[in-house]
């Protein structure tokens, strides 16, 4: 079965150089937009609200023009693994999720998807050759409207530079920036734990490259 205008393996190779490693989420994902855009306008233009940030994202953004980078991918992590394809003016679109009623027939896939087993006890080769074999068979698609509150404005309008940091930010918050506000996400390090952790990381990767040369 193939995903868009892949055969399956070779979106598998797709996933690998994109995402890391060949990971059950992006390769059922895969199907999830195949589908999505089977039942879509070709001519039309489309955003994509997706409800999870696990693996999702990385097959919409592969096998897709929407990014999260050029704002046509929206991440509304509700934990669920769905995404909606939605026309930009009418905000109708498609919502594809799994159908976990369709499980029972794909053991591995329900086992991994739901989370039955331990992840180091799960058949990865077995349950690759379920993904390939039950494509989107395992999908269930429905017509919806996105509400206006997932309609994010592209452009942020004017910016600022915050009188302390120098660092430029939308002047529609007022004020600091967000940093200087203290809502910051990371704490400053001195610049001598910088080049102690380069260090460190350097010999890690001796040591593993010595390893290696042993084998
Ligand atoms: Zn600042």
């Amino acid at each position: 079965m193939r995903v868009r205008s892949y055969s399956f393996d070779r979106y598998v190779e797709l996933v690998r150089d994109f995402h890391g490693y060949a990971a059950p989420g992006v390769l059922v994902g895969g199907y999830m937009v195949d589908l999505a855009y089977r039942h879509l306008h070709k001519a039309g233009l489309y955003n994509a609200l997706c409800e999870t940030r696990k693996c999702l994202p990385d097959a919409i953004q592969l096998l897709t023009a929407c990014t999260t980078g050029n704002g046509w991918l929206t991440i509304h992590d509700t934990g669920r693994f769905a995404v909606t394809f939605y026309e930009k003016r009418s905000r109708q679109g498609i919502r594809v999720s799994i159908d976990t009623s369709k499980l029972d027939f794909w053991p591995e896939i329900k086992t991994w998807f739901l989370k039955l087993k331990p992840k180091a006890q799960q058949e990865e080769g077995r349950l690759r050759a379920e993904i390939s074999a039950a494509g989107s068979s395992i999908c269930v698609t429905r017509y919806v409207k996105v509400a206006d509150r997932f309609i994010i404005a592209k452009d942020h309008g004017p910016v600022v530079v915050c009188p302390c940091c120098n660092e430029t930010y939308p002047s529609s918050v007022h004020g600091l920036c967000p940093d200087c506000r203290g809502e910051s996400g990371f704490v400053r390090l001195p610049e001598s734990e910088l080049e102690s952790n380069r260090k460190t990381t350097d010999q890690t990767y001796q040591m593993a490259s010595r390893n290696l040369n042993r084998r």
